[in-house]
């Protein structure tokens, strides 16, 4: 099924035609209309990679109409000897590390020692696996502890999926069809009492790279893990690796697939492990598997299969009292070792499809008696279909009542998953472990209900999918009830923890603690939110050349005080072995869109529903030019220790799962390098 490419940037390339996509290449597996993130899957009609007929120009829409510019949519040194062994084979080196490393107390823990880390990442040498260890050890052993054994804190981190700020109780939500039920009146409890974090931002609007912020304490533009094909670079050490380092038993509890450890989310961990229900952790239990099994055709094809599965039946999956009663187990556990504790626990059950067991099915909208559900919630034709115009565009279907009981439905899971933090927190309590832990509640995004035309996460960057609950409890040393303004990121909390239990920041983070600000002080701010997807396609060239392409779009936001700063760039990737005409025609083209920037600002303390028309591409007003300087210096500075990530085997195996069933084309479905995401500062060229 062939379209013709109605791209602005191929006019006059004459005879190029595009065609169909079936897949997104940031998994390799869905469909484009598909929430790649967490593999919602949609009926398999055909999606176009660029707008058909030359009706409604695709990158047009995106520099907006009538000349206004559209906002980017694609928008101490007591370190175990045994963890020291399993990061370096044998030790040696790290033995050396430690004698010419810092010791306790030292400043800042910035030593001469760490400068190699630093020197290594500014150049993006290419690091074998032993040099990579060696580097976070360097890290880890630059480490200093301000803290004794005697008074330092647990933490308890809990990361509660797709929750948006604005539905939960202690940030204002009051649910439409049932205003006087509260939907977190546990959260708001743990507010009462601690922090509450008015402008906290997701690093992402997907899974995988905001938690990957929330345990490295890096953006995602420093981590680089920008899709499902790589995973955290060995050298950066992660939240539990720092704290066990420090004496700490850690443990982690997680219950969606992009938290399964191949990410490098295991990492620090003395045990992390999956709380599926029963039906998903029975197929992750397969798909790990016939991973391992390697690659003859039968194994990849079923490998590919199961984990499809995983990620499929994970939307349905009702987990929260596995992850509650895996957490109460580790919580008793690691209370019995008499030593600080880290616990971290993902709930995944906020996520769609929205189906929350009795009462929270009906609590919400206890009238409704219509019949539409959230079962399949992307790819139900009652509620959307997809928009042929954009590749990741949604038609609205469903009307303001049934989306009314779909908003409800959602209220059901947060109430849900709220009562499992409740249970969490009060045997916490019941332990007499309140005054001893830091209890920080958060979540990785939120979730769009066609307030700018769109479903789901992992689409764009408004306000509703990257602002999200941020609430920290710690009597005695957090002030109750405090609601502190200012953007605060999911980069900054391991440097607030840090900062609370007083162990240096490993050197160069680039993330800094906003422990100051909720004690009433100020802190120069900058909260960045990036999202990268891919979709892939093929080019027709006068009629005869077929050229597989992969359309990628970069999507970043930067909220500085009151200003938030979105820039987006799109531009089609080819195979690099293009035959030579080819390349001659594509490469100009490609070269034009890559540098093109759609770049806008908005008051979002004057307009927090991000409405289109209060968007600028003009930067006269002295607010928008002073933040917009100030973001392209805080870029420039953190394209420097921007990390190379590694390869996911996960989506090298369901891409070669596809290669086997003839899916993926030569080239498009390849993962591309991750300095292909790179951009430079926003607004180059200004
Ligand atoms: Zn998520």
């Amino acid at each position: 099924m062939e379209k013709e490419l109605g791209n602005e940037f191929f006019r006059g390339v004459g005879g190029i035609r595009g065609r169909t996509s079936d897949r997104c290449a940031s998994s390799g597996v869905h469909v484009c209309k598909t929430d790649i993130c967490d593999g919602a899957r949609r009926d398999p009609e055909p999606i176009f990679l660029w707008t058909g007929a030359g009706r409604r120009p695709y990158t047009r829409r995106i520099d907006g109409r009538g000349g206004r510019a559209r906002p980017p949519r694609p928008a101490g040194m007591r370190g175990p000897a045994e963890h020291l062994r399993h990061l370096v084979p044998g030790g040696a080196a790290v033995s050396a590390l430690r004698k010419a490393g810092p010791q306790r107390g030292t400043a800042g823990g910035r030593s001469r020692d760490s400068r190699p880390v630093r020197h290594q990442a500014e150049h993006r040498l290419p690091l074998r696996p032993l040099n990579r260890a060696v580097l976070l050890a360097a890290a880890l052993t630059a480490l200093a502890c301000r803290a004794t054994a005697a008074d330092r804190y647990n933490v308890l981190l809990v990361s509660l999926d797709s929750v948006r700020q604005d539905f939960v109780g202690c940030y204002g939500h009051r649910p439409r069809r049932a205003p006087d039920v509260p939907t977190t009146p546990e959260i708001d409890r743990l507010a009462a009492l601690g922090a509450r974090m008015e402008d906290a931002y997701a690093s992402s609007s997907w899974t995988l790279p905001s938690h990957v912020s929330l345990l490295t304490g890096e953006p995602e533009v420093v981590h680089g893990v920008d899709t499902d094909q790589q995973t955290l670079d060995a050298s950066v050490p992660t939240l539990a690796e720092i704290l066990k380092y420090h004496g700490y038993r850690t443990a982690g509890v997680f219950s969606g697939p992009y938290l399964e450890p191949h990410w490098g989310f295991g990492r620090g961990f003395d045990r992390y492990r999956a709380a599926y229900g029963r039906k998903v952790a029975a197929a992750s239990r397969l798909a790990e598997r016939l991973r391992a099994q390697g690659p003859s055709p039968g194994s990849r094809l079923s490998a590919f299969r199961v984990y499809e599965k995983v990620k499929n039946l994970s939307h349905r999956d009702v987990n929260s009292s596995e992850v509650t009663a895996a957490t109460l187990a580790e919580l008793d556990d690691l209370r019995a070792t008499g030593e600080p504790w880290f616990l971290f626990v993902h709930y995944f059950d906020a996520h769609y499809d929205y189906v929350p067991p009795p009462p929270y099915d009906a609590r919400f909208d206890p009238d409704y008696r219509g019949t539409i559900t959230a079962e399949d919630f992307l790819a139900n034709p009652r509620i959307s279909v997809p928009d042929p115009a954009t590749p990741d565009g949604f038609i609205r279907r469903v009307s303001d009542r049934d989306l009314d009981h779909l908003i409800a439905l959602y209220e059901g899971e947060i109430a849900w998953v709220d009562a499992h933090v409740g249970e969490v927190v009060r045997r916490l309590d019941a332990l007499d472990l309140a005054r001893r832990t830091l209890v920080i509640v958060v979540s990785d995004h939120g979730d769009e209900f066609f307030e700018h035309g769109g479903l789901g996460h992992h689409r764009t960057l408004y306000e509703e999918v990257v602002k999200v609950p941020l609430v920290l409890r710690l009597p005695g040393v957090l002030p109750a009830g405090a609601a502190v303004p200012g953007p605060v990121a999911l980069s900054d909390v391991v440097p607030t923890v840090l900062d609370v239990l007083g162990i240096d920041a490993p050197p160069g983070l680039t993330s800094t603690s906003f422990l100051a600000l909720i004690r009433g002080g100020a802190r120069d701010g900058t909260a960045i939110a990036r999202l990268v997807t891919q979709h892939t396609g093929r080019v027709t060239i006068d009629g005869t050349t077929v050229v597989p392409a992969t359309q990628v779009t970069v999507q970043e936001a930067f909220r500085r005080e009151a200003i938030k700063l979105t820039r987006a760039r799109t531009w089609p990737e080819f195979p690099p072995d293009l035959p030579a005409r080819s390349a001659a025609i594509l490469r100009p083209e490609t070269e034009a869109q890559h540098a093109r920037e759609q770049l806008s600002w908005i008051d979002v303390a004057r307009y927090p529903g991000e409405p289109d028309d209060a968007r600028s591409s003009e930067f006269a007003d002295p607010r928008a030019r002073a933040a917009l300087e100030s973001v392209r210096g805080l870029y420039r500075r953190l394209l420097l220790p921007r990390r190379t990530p590694g390869t996911a085997r996960p989506g090298e195996a369901v891409r070669r799962a596809l290669d086997g069933l003839g899916y993926v084309d030569t080239g498009a479905g390849a993962a591309l390098p991750a300095s292909r995401f790179a951009l430079p500062p926003p607004g180059d060229g200004r």
